[in-house]
């Protein structure tokens, strides 16, 4: 039997799911950095959205466009994604004039991760720097 269509559009990962900036925070005196909370205006899509650190999502929005940006909150923090955004054209600079209550569009989780199961029990030693290092600082409360 065909699925129906609502589900078959779910399901697609093409297709942005609806999120709701519920915080902005501003990282830098220059406030060109911002950090943006989003919740899921749908559960089924929280709970279908499963990330591992180190993988990113399309930010859109509407008229503007999207954006590859990577997830920098933790799997384990529930409730609510966050992605911090460096100001840079279109899209970047629409997200970062955007109030709190707005919403807009969330397509992923994209790409690969970082082993976290390889260095179980390991020592190591690592650093970051620019956008991905907020992520990065996330992945060691997973
Ligand atoms: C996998 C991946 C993950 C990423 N993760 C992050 C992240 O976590 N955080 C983050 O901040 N960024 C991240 N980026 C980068 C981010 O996606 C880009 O900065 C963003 O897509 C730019 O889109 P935009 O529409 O704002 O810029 P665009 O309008 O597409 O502009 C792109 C570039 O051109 C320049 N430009 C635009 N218009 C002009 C003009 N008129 N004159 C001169 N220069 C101009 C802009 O300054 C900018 O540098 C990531 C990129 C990838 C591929």
């Amino acid at each position: 039997m065909q699925k129906p269509l609502q589900q078959i559009v779910a399901e697609n990962p093409y297709v942005p799911m609806p999120v709701e900036v519920v915080k902005i925070i501003t990282e830098v005196d220059s406030k060109d950095i911002k950090t943006f909370r989003l919740a899921f205006v749908n559960k089924e899509d929280e709970e279908r959205f499963k990330y591992i650190p180190g993988q990113f999502a399309d930010l859109s929005l509407y008229v503007k466009g999207e954006s590859p940006i990577v997830i920098a909150s933790s799997p384990t923090q529930k409730g609510y994604i966050e992605f911090t955004v460096q100001k840079a054209g279109v899209v970047t600079s629409a997200l970062h004039e955007m109030e709190e209550g707005t919403l807009m569009g969330v397509r992923g989780p994209l790409g690969n991760s970082w082993p976290i199961e390889f260095l179980e029990g390991r020592t190591s030693s690592s650093w970051a720097a620019g956008s991905p290092s907020r992520p990065f600082a996330r992945s060691s409360t997973t």
